[in-house]
């Protein structure tokens, strides 16, 4: 028995489903997740021992490669400090400063003071109550397919109609919360101002992904946030822009700092930020404009707190990674996801498998379907069994890909010649195993 197998069975007594996140249980693939012993670089390598180049970088964080030499000796120096003071740091606000300064583009900076807390999920449920506290509104719009953590109100799923309340996307959330988020297919300007002509008055905030990566990559329309921060401010409503993902990953100024340069300019009340910014450490942060900001507490009315907010590793994490992620790693990253794309590209088109790959900056995702899908509904159209088989010829040759269609592809710093080469070896056997599903 493979010891990944063994260590499967005991965590299956232990720890529901095995796993402390659900993707990670291979659920839609099949099988035994690979139960990893230690990640280096473009790699990761499994209990079994068996090395993967991999290209889930720990769902995003791991922007330079896992376990940067720089970043490590920064958290172990922290440790050497102290785990945890539940005091101010220096170092927070060294971190909040780099936040506020590498959060501008084209003259706009829509951030002047930052919370840090230690899940994306409490920065976007943060960035909510402060929202509702803001505008003393209680409503919020969210768009089908985008993800913005567990909280109760973002797990809503679309009512029977575009303005009518939503329903509990899970169980345990109650209808009486749901019924706070109105749900509306991603991309649909029209929708967005039918739900605010029907409850405008009422409506704190939208919540959008930046650029959405949680159905797949989609690509934003051009001016889309741009669109909404207008609908949302012509009716007294904030715009939250959740950066969980693309924060520090697709630009150094995120999505927002990437929409901005392509002509797209507007400002965002509220931006949630994650992953990157910890350095694979537990930190997020939500940061705005300071009138915004001021009604958390302790200054404000709305209340937010948290044992391990701001804790000493992860902002010394936070901080190193932000140092290392000069322009040039930006368009380093840019070079290996073209080189991905392009191998990946080709293995299936020798096999004439219909596909499309979308596309933010390093940011990309596969879905089988000739056309680039525009929202949820058109995602869940595409020949979602092919990946079944392309993902276990990847893992078998040793490239390790979330186990999902609906998730986004990460490359790295560390995705050098022998890693990228290593990829597209394992590609034409996926490609052929995806045409034979
Ligand atoms: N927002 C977005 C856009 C995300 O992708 C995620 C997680 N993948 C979250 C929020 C939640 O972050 P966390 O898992 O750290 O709670």
């Amino acid at each position: 028995m493979d010891r990944n197998d063994s260590l499967n069975d005991r965590a299956q007594k232990v720890i529901p489903g095995g796993v402390n996140s659900p993707v990670r249980a291979y659920g839609s693939v099949g099988g035994t997740p690979r139960f990893l012993a230690s990640a280096r670089g473009a790699y990761v390598t499994d209990a079994a021992g068996r090395e993967y180049v991999d290209l889930v970088a720990t769902w995003g964080p791991a922007l330079l490669g896992h376990a940067h030499p720089e970043v490590v000796e920064a958290v172990q120096q922290a440790a050497a400090r102290g785990l945890s003071f539940g005091a101010p740091t220096e170092g927070e606000i060294r971190l909040a400063e780099m936040i506020v300064e590498r959060v501008q583009a084209g003259g706009l900076a829509p951030v002047d003071e930052v919370r840090l807390v230690s899940t994306g999920t409490e920065a976007t449920m943060t960035a909510i109550r402060l929202a509702r506290g803001f505008t003393s509104r209680d409503l919020l719009v969210k768009f089908d397919g985008n993800y913005h953590g567990h909280s109760d109100g973002l797990l809503a799923a679309a009512g029977s109609g575009v303005a009518t309340l939503a329903l509990p996307g899970t169980a345990g959330v109650p209808a009486s919360v749901a019924a706070s988020t109105l749900v509306v297919p991603y991309g649909d300007l029209d929708a967005v101002r039918e739900v605010f002509a029907a409850h405008g008055d009422n409506i704190a905030a939208i919540i959008v992904e930046a650029a959405p990566a949680n159905m797949g990559v989609i690509e934003p329309p051009a001016g889309f946030n741009a669109a909404l921060a207008e609908i949302a401010h012509a009716s007294g409503s904030l715009l939250i822009v959740d950066e969980v993902l693309t924060g520090f990953r697709v630009h150094p100024a995120g999505e927002w700092g990437r929409q901005v340069e392509a002509g797209h300019a507007y400002t965002p009340d509220i931006i949630t930020f994650g992953k990157v910014v910890g350095g694979g450490m537990p930190l997020a942060a939500l940061g705005g404009r300071r009138e915004v900001m001021e009604y958390l507490a302790p200054v404000g009315p709305v209340y937010q707190a948290g044992t391990l907010s701001g804790n000493p590793l992860s902002v010394a994490a936070g901080i190193k990674t932000l140092e290392l992620a000069t322009p040039a790693v930006y368009e380093q990253l840019d070079r290996a996801a073209d080189r991905v794309i392009a191998d990946l590209t080709a293995a299936l088109d020798a096999e004439g498998v219909a596909h499309s790959i979308s596309r933010v900056g390093s940011l990309f995702g596969l879905a089988f379907m000739s056309d680039k899908p525009g929202d949820y509904d058109e995602a869940k159209t595409q020949d979602a069994h092919r990946f079944t088989p392309f993902f276990h010829s990847m893992l078998d040759s040793g490239v390790n890909l979330p186990p999902s269609i609906y998730e986004a592809w990460f490359v790295t710093m560390a995705h050098d010649e022998e890693a990228l080469a290593r990829i597209a070896a394992a590609l034409p056997a996926a490609a052929a195993a995806a045409a034979r599903a």
